[in-house]
Formats: C-alpha cells, sequence, structure tokens
C-alpha cells in the first residue's frame, strides 16, 4: 500500500480522527483543570476528567465503526458510577458534550465501560491519557490507540500535545504494519511526514530515555546500565509513550522501563506499549522486552508473558540487551 491508501483505510482514518479530537480535548482541560478534577484510583495512581472524557470519545467512535471490534482500555466506569463521585462524573459529561451535545451520562458510562475486555483475535487498547502523571505536571503525556490482530499490532496512533517537534509543541504519530510511520500536527491540516530513527552506531553517543517518575522504574539498574554501555550524557527523563515518538523521530537512541525494585513482578500494560512499540518499529527500530523477546500482545490486559521494555534505533539493539542481560544477572 503506498501512503495514501494507508491514510484512506477505515482503521486508519476512525484512529486517527478518535486520537486526534480526544487528544486536543485534553489539552483543552489541561488548560482549565480545576483542584478536584483528579482522583487516585485503587492502584494509587492518578485519574482525571480529561482520562475518563478522552476514553468516552474514542470508545464511541469505534462502536460507530466497528462495533464487533473489542476494546481493551485502561479506565473503568465504576468510580463514575458512585454516587459521592457525582461532581466528577458531571465534569466528564460536560467535556463529553463538547464533541458529543447530545451525550447522556449513562452512555458515557457505557462507552468507558467498553473497554473492559481482554484479548481475542482482533481488538482495539487505548490509553486515554498515558502519563497522567506528566498530564498534571505539565510534562509529557499521549493519547494511545492500537489495533491488534492475531496478537500482533497492525496499527499504531500516537497523540501527543506537549511534545515539540520540529520547533513546535503537538504531535500526531500514526503507523500501518509493514508499511511505514508518519507524524504531522496535532492541530491544521499539515502534510505527514516519514519518521526515521537515528543512524547512531556509538553507545558513548547515545541518548537514552527513561521514565520521568522514579517510582516507575529502576534507576539503580539504568545507572548501572549508563556505566555498562559508556553513555556519556545523562538520562533523558520523559513521561509516557511520547518517548517512543521521541525515537522514532531519531532525537534519541534508546529506551529502558524495567519493573521497580518495589514493585518486581510489575508487568507493563498492553494499551502503554502497543501504539508507541508499532511507530517505533515501522520508523526502522527495534522494540522487545528486556531480556530481547516480543511483546506477547495475546497473555492478557498486561505483558504477562514478558519484562519490562528494551526500545533501540535497531543499531544499537545488541549492545542494548548484552548490557542489559548483565544488569539483569
Ligand atoms: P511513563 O511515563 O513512561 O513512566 O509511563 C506511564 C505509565 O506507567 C502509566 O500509564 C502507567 O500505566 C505505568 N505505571 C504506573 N505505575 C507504575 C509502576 N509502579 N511501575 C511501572 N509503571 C507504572
Ligand atoms: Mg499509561
Amino acid at each position: 500500500m503506498t501512503q495514501p491508501e494507508i491514510f484512506a483505510r477505515p482503521e486508519m482514518q476512525v484512529a486517527l480522527a478518535a486520537v486526534r479530537e480526544a487528544a486536543l480535548l485534553a489539552a483543552q482541560i489541561q488548560t482549565e483543570m480545576r483542584r478536584d478534577d483528579a482522583r487516585l484510583k485503587s492502584d494509587h495512581t492518578p485519574v482525571t476528567v480529561a482520562d475518563f472524557a478522552a476514553q468516552a470519545v474514542i470508545a464511541a467512535r469505534l462502536a460507530e465503526a466497528f462495533p464487533h471490534d473489542a476494546l481493551v482500555a485502561e479506565e473503568g466506569s465504576d468510580m463514575l458510577a458512585d454516587p459521592s463521585q457525582a461532581a466528577l462524573a458531571s465534569r466528564v459529561l460536560a467535556y463529553v458534550r463538547r464533541l458529543r451535545p447530545q451525550a447522556t451520562a449513562s452512555q458515557v458510562a457505557a462507552w468507558i465501560a467498553r473497554g473492559g475486555t481482554v484479548p481475542s483475535h482482533r481488538f482495539w487498547t487505548l490509553d486515554p491519557i498515558d502519563g497522567t502523571k506528566g498530564f498534571l505536571r505539565g510534562g509529557q503525556y499521549a493519547v494511545a490507540l492500537a489495533l491488534i490482530e492475531a496478537g500482533q499490532v497492525q496499527v499504531g496512533v500516537l497523540g501527543c500535545p506537549a511534545l515539540v517537534l520540529a520547533g513546535e509543541p503537538g504531535v500526531l504519530a500514526a503507523a500501518w504494519r509493514g508499511h511505514g510511520a508518519w507524524w504531522t500536527r496535532l492541530a491544521g491540516n499539515a502534510a505527514w511526514q516519514p519518521l526515521r530513527v537515528s543512524s547512531c552506531r556509538q553507545p558513548e553517543e547515545a541518548r537514552l530515555l527513561r521514565s520521568f517518575e522514579d517510582t516507575h522504574t529502576d534507576t539503580a539498574r539504568l545507572a548501572a546500565l549508563q556505566r555498562l554501555l559508556g553513555l556519556r550524557r545523562p538520562p533523558l527523563r520523559m513521561d509516557s509513550q511520547a518517548k517512543y515518538v521521541v525515537l522514532a523521530a531519531g532525537e534519541a537512541e534508546l529506551m529502558v522501563r524495567l519493573p521497580p525494585p518495589q514493585q518486581p513482578n510489575y508487568r507493563e500494560k498492553l494499551w502503554d506499549q502497543a501504539a508507541g512499540a508499532l511507530v517505533l518499529h515501522e520508523s526502522g527500530g527495534q522494540v522487545t522486552d528486556a531480556r530481547g523477546r516480543p511483546f506477547d500482545f495475546s497473555a492478557g490486559r498486561a505483558l504477562t508473558a514478558n519484562l519490562g521494555v528494551a526500545a533501540s534505533n535497531r543499531l544499537l539493539h545488541d549492545a542494548l540487551l548484552t548490557a542489559l542481560q548483565q544488569v539483569l544477572a
């Protein structure tokens, strides 16, 4: 397929439209956030009005365009159904109505609840706001949507409102398996540009991306990795799958995620990796888990058969995995 053919495919058109409108809505919500627009979930991670609103509008579009496709998404509707959270639910409804003026509270809950499935042969996976902590802090965040078929990511779309590429913020990135990856401005209708990884072959020149949050990774092992590879520059801290876009655009060469020492059994969630992994793969990069295994997107809502993430511009992947093997030993 040529690039115009890929962008004319219904799955790509729907995914792009959905991510674009949700990412622009999230950016709008961020400028209007009130103190009580964020909550802590039972796993002690934050959720905001923007997470719920973005999941609702994307799930609605997918339900209309592909009613038989399942959705594996981060948020659930239980919190909004709790009578003590009526204020939160009404804030979410007000934002969904900016895009869907006829929406009702029960429709919003039903759209969000569509995301509570487990992997099947063909399904979409969504992180409505990846990097909610970054969203709240004024750092990076991403709206991440991917289509998975037979255990492989076929389509990946990322909307990164705060990411700066070529001097301006607001990036929309998209990939179709076997056919490439491109980016454009989130706002407006600028032309799509191909994404291409860095051609750096010297580990000591390489730039390593890591989570902004210390509690999302293993900082001691990352420091050991940095020494083993002889990286001259300190790692770049950044929230969300925006890191994958930075790698895909050739602005860094390596990215590593390791389970935090206080949670050695933490496993990556499908929606935190699927879209970004395809964007990087189709830009010429390579993504495996920290032991060099391919991701198994059929194991459940988390990548239970994998450990962490190792991503690179491909040229440095062997060196990265060799160093990781020592760091994990
Ligand atoms: P990042 O900004 O790259 O750290 O990735 C953000 C994602 O990390 C969130 O979407 C969460 O799903 C995930 N996350 C949340 N808590 C943890 C944790 N304790 N360890 C690793 N990842 C986490
Ligand atoms: Mg996430």
